[in-house]
């Protein structure tokens, strides 16, 4: 029990194959109290049930929106009374080459990824200062460190990019307050992002470039969100933890 007493929020954590609800499950798991946010409706409606009513939360909700990230942090805290940790982990991706990036298609990309980040820690901080800590953890992906990943185009590896930048600055800042910011740099895994779109040939050739010979899971990142939301990591801020099979080595 990692989180036992804990309160965490994960955001885009509805659905069914992704890392954000298999993280969920896991910090429940470990004794902590969880807030599920999503924008997808239907996905939130699909959850709810799977929770006991007093150790958890599931609100429909757009990162993109200052006022919805700043009211789920009103929620949680009438509800909970504490927010212990943030896991960012709401994202989207488009696989498109640079010189088809239209301005809207940059505007949605560095927004669900870059922006929500900014607004969701920002919805928590004072609470989390109020608290005396807290542990923010951001979804960014192999795709910032190698300039690309295999689905994400150029407005998404700077997006992912922006995202540890940002957290850096914010563990320089915060840390003061006991508020610990890392994030975590997953290779390919295994989800709604990239279900129905490798082909045998693709799969193949992509693992000859992972040493670990498979795909990572959603586990497999919600793992390393646990170590960063707990206690095992107390003296780490501002890291980048790569979860990629060893798909980028530097
Ligand atoms: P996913 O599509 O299952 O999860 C993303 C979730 O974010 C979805 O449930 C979606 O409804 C939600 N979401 C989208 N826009 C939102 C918004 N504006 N506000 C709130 N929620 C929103 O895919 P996943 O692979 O589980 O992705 C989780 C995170 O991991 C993303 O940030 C993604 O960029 C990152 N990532 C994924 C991979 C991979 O290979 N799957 C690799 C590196 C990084």
């Amino acid at each position: 029990m990692l989180l036992k007493g804990k309160v965490c929020i994960v955001t885009g954590a509805a659905g069914e194959k992704g890392i954000g609800l298999r993280t969920a499950r896991l910090f429940y798991e470990h004794g902590a109290s969880i807030v599920i946010s999503d924008i997808n409706e239907a996905a939130c409606e699909k959850v709810r049930s799977e929770f006991d009513a007093d150790r958890s939360m599931v609100v429909t909700g757009n990162v993109v929106s200052r006022d919805d990230c700043f009211s789920l942090a009103k929620a949680v805290m009438e509800k909970f009374g504490r927010i212990d940790v943030l896991v960012n982990n709401a994202g989207i991706t488009q696989p498109v080459k640079f010189e088809e990036i239209t301005p809207e298609d940059y505007d949605r990309i560095l927004d669900v990824n870059l922006r929500g980040m900014m607004y969701m820690s920002q919805a928590v901080v004072p609470h989390m200062k109020q608290g005396g800590a807290g542990s923010i953890i951001n979804t960014s992906s192999v795709s910032a460190q190698r300039g690309g990943g295999i689905f994400g185009g150029p407005h998404y590896s700077a997006a992912k990019a922006g995202m540890l930048g940002l957290g850096k600055a914010m563990a320089r800042e915060l840390g003061a307050s006991g508020i610990r910011v890392n994030s975590v740099t997953p290779g390919l895994i295994a989800t709604d992002i990239t279900a129905g779109k490798l082909d045998d040939q693709m799969k193949a050739k992509i693992l000859e470039g992972i040493p670990l010979a498979r795909l990572g899971g959603p586990a497999d990142v919600a793992n390393a969100f646990l170590f960063l939301a707990s206690d095992l990591s107390s003296y780490m801020t501002g890291t980048t933890l790569d979860v990629n099979g060893g798909m980028h080595i530097h």
